[in-house]
């Protein structure tokens, strides 16, 4: 067998769970414990610090120089007393992961010595050299400068011997170069948008919080076998590769039970976790061989961003012990399910009320609705915003295939909530309601709470769905900086709040009565975003034809997908709302253009070394045998024997040398379109080009290499297989 793929299967078959003790005592004891919380901060800090850190928490008020030096002071106490030998600013750079630049604490001292030192500058603000950092043209790399800025909303951690610090970054002119900046912004609109519709039910509403769970999914590997697939290891997903006679058909992998070596795995990652204060609450198998999935308690929005990010370094961590390695990848597998990261988002009032979950009243009943109709009718008006802020090249192939939500958006709120928006549309009119109308609503509101409890018929196959206290995102890729979907997400809704508010206001000016204009809003948003709502199979062709005619976006490209972020309508909503400036949104535009393009771009190329250094020598390789073989017959049998005995085998050297002669004629066409398209200097238009003249080829490519793998003796293939990948562990 082929050295490489023969070792790794070897060690795979070698591997020993890697065992891990559960620890001595109790979660809730230790949960926290390597977080500068609100408990430790009280212990370390002054009175005075301490106060001025929960007021910039929960009303944004900046915290003086001063006051930064007590709480530098008792965040290094703390951060030294748990064995914390650096600091570092860590923040989310538009590349998507996260950025670290550690420092260590201690200074040269006059006397020749060294100092623990850390001032209440270095935990404000920082000037990393941002240079390298995607920018989307809005910094100079001659002017290099961008800063830091602490998020105090967002406690600091230690992990391994670093003091970790969250921050914003944004460039020396102040644009955000980062995903947290806008984050904030949006959470602080959609929050005073939300506030002012509360109002109009609940005056002691003062403050509404985004709360966000993410569920995660992933895959598995083996890191021998990982390592021998250069198109994993560059890429982050196959390239090539036949599928395995068995993989998700029986559905036997989902919920089944976990082996050791992926338990232990799961189990070291959570304890890593708990200590950060990441709420993890489950884990399961996935319905793809090797693909699980894990999700924790939803936390306020901010901190389940940071939450999500924290939980993916610290597996890809904990994973190398274990000899794995963790695939976040949206679709590393072709024909089998891929990975998502379901948003499960909402609003909670500062009096503990979920906007998104019906009371016990009609009037907080109407509450709820209004929460939940405004939410269709901006996701309605955003479709494609939306759709842009999930779009990226992994995303692509897995968006519309196997299992995961089609590229088209549509809401999906459940026959009974359906039914509830029927009859208001229905019974709602302009004129002044009778008793008995108003009565006959109330009872339809009313009859809210019970239908919700067995809110059964879910359906899994919504890009977006109410799921009876909440709504799902699950379109977000599983890679993804959820930050992303959720900068778009509140800022389209906050600005339907804002919408509605007025609405209301306007109808209220007017002498109608506040309910009745409610519903008289509520009954025209219906009506106008009827057309998003799909109670259907999202997975089927029907749906498809049923959307075109309902004249919604079905956009599969990414280049056409991103268009969205620069419509006037997304332009006019993220300048009115002050989350982005125009130029940042120009910006966010082409880094996200330029990431497509290097990553179709490293594709290309790796699917040309690959098939041109290691598929088509093998495949030589093999053929030589047969021809050998046919050589070898020829000699020893008469010409009538032989023509039997040969004719398979000289069949399948011609299959070979053909499949050969496409692959080598499409590699050549692939590269000069790679090449052509690298020409161009417009971003737009190369990634379009990238798009439409280069991806193509991938699976056209892939097609007879997959034959050939078929074909070609299994000892010397060079690659492991999907079903040593998908199924040994
Ligand atoms: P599923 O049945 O969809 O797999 P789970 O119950 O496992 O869902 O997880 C759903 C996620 O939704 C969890 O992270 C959970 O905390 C989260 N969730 C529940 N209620 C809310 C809410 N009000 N706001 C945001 N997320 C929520
Ligand atoms: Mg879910």
């Amino acid at each position: 067998m082929s050295a490489i793929r023969l070792k790794a299967l070897e060690e795979v078959l070698n591997r020993k769970p890697v065992w891990v003790e559960l620890p001595a005592v109790k979660t809730s004891e230790y949960f926290g414990m390597n977080v500068f919380d609100k408990n430790k901060m009280q212990e370390y800090l002054s009175r005075e610090a301490y106060e001025s850190v929960v007021q910039a928490i929960n009303k944004g008020i900046r915290i003086d120089r001063k006051v930064a030096n007590q709480v530098a002071s008792g965040m290094k106490s703390w951060a030294i007393d748990r064995s914390a030998t650096h600091y570092t600013h860590w923040f989310h750079p538009l590349s998507g992961s996260t950025a670290e630049k550690h420092d260590a604490f201690f200074e040269p001292a006059d006397n020749g010595g060294v100092l623990e030192n850390f001032q209440g500058e270095m935990l404000v603000q920082q000037e990393p050299d941002a240079s390298s950092f995607p920018s989307g043209g809005l910094r100079n790399t001659f002017e290099a400068r961008g800063y830091t800025a602490w998020d105090p909303s967002s406690p600091a951690f230690v992990y391994g011997n670093t003091l970790c610090i969250p921050t914003i970054f944004v460039s020396y002119t102040g644009e955000a170069l980062d995903y947290k900046t806008p984050l904030l912004k949006s959470l602080n609109f959609i929050d005073k948008a939300a506030v002012d519709v509360c109002q109009l039910f609940d005056k002691d509403v003062n403050k509404v919080n985004v709360t966000l769970g993410w569920e995660q999914e992933y895959f598995l590997i083996d890191n021998a076998l990982f390592n021998a697939r250069p198109d994993l290891y560059l890429t982050g997903r196959t390239l090539i590769g036949h599928a395995s006679a068995k993989d998700q058909q029986l559905s036997d992998h989902y919920f089944g039970s976990i082996s050791d070596r992926v338990t232990f795995f799961m189990r070291e990652f959570e304890i890593e976790s708990y200590k950060l204060g990441i709420p993890i609450k489950t884990r399961h198998n996935e319905v793809a061989p090797n693909q699980f999935e894990c999700a924790p308690r939803y936390e306020e929005a901010n901190l389940a961003v940071d939450h999500n990010q924290m939980l993916m370094t610290v597996m890809d961590k904990v994973a190398k012990k274990h000899n794995f390695k963790v695939l976040f990848h949206e679709k590393p597998y072709k024909g089998i399910n891929g990975s998502g990261k379901h948003n499960n988002w909402s609003m909670q009032t500062d009096t503990g009320k979920n906007l998104l979950s019906p009371g016990k009243t009609p009037k907080t009943n109407l509450q709820f609705l209004s929460f939940l109709i405004n939410t269709v009718k901006a996701v309605h008006d955003h479709a494609d915003l939306l759709r842009a802020s999930i779009a990226t090249a992994g995303n692509e192939y897995r968006l519309g295939a196997h299992e995961a939500p089609p590229a088209i958006m549509s809401v999906f709120i459940g026959s009974q909530l359906t039914s509830i928006l029927d009859q208001l549309e229905k019974r709602v009119t302009s004129k002044k309601m009778t008793p008995d109308e108003k009565t006959e609503l109330k009872l339809d509101i009313g009859k809210i709470p019970e239908i919700l409890m067995d809110n059964t018929d879910r359906n899994r196959t919504s890009p977006f769905a109410f799921t009876g206290n909440r709504f799902e995102f699950r379109a977000v890729g599983s890679s993804a900086n959820v930050a992303a979907p959720m900068i778009s997400l509140n800022t389209v809704v906050g600005n339907q709040l804002v919408q509605f508010k007025k609405d209301v206001d306007a109808l209220m000016d007017r002498n109608v009565k506040k309910d009745e204009a409610i519903f008289q809003v509520l009954k025209k948003y219906i009506i106008e975003s009827k057309k998003i709502r799909f109670e259907g199979n999202g997975y089927g062709q029907d749906w498809v034809n049923e959307a075109e005619k309902r004249g919604l976006s079905n956009i599969s490209n990414i280049p056409d997908a991103l268009k969205a972020f620069m419509t006037k309508s997304t332009t006019n909503l993220f300048i009115e709302s002050q989350v982005l400036s125009e130029r940042e949104l120009e910006a966010r535009y082409d880094i996200r253009l330029e990431i497509y393009v290097k990553r179709v771009q490293i594709e290309a190329r790796v699917l040309g070394d690959l098939v041109r250094n290691h598929v088509i020598p093998t495949v030589i390789k093999y053929q030589n045998v047969l021809i050998q073989n046919v050589l070898g017959l020829k000699d020893i049998y008469s010409k009538d024997v032989f023509d039997q005995l040969a004719s398979t085998q000289i069949e399948t050297i011609k299959t070979i040398s053909e499949h050969m002669t496409v692959i080598k004629n499409l590699v050549e066409e692939m590269i000069v379109a790679r090449k052509k398209t690298n020409e161009l200097d417009n971003i737009i238009r190369k990634a379009d080009e990238y798009s439409k003249n280069v991806a193509p080829y991938f699976d056209k490519i892939r097609y007879h290499v997959d034959k050939l793998e078929l074909i070609v003796d299994d000892s010397i293939w060079p690659f492991p297989k999907y079903r040593e990948m998908l199924f040994t562990r």
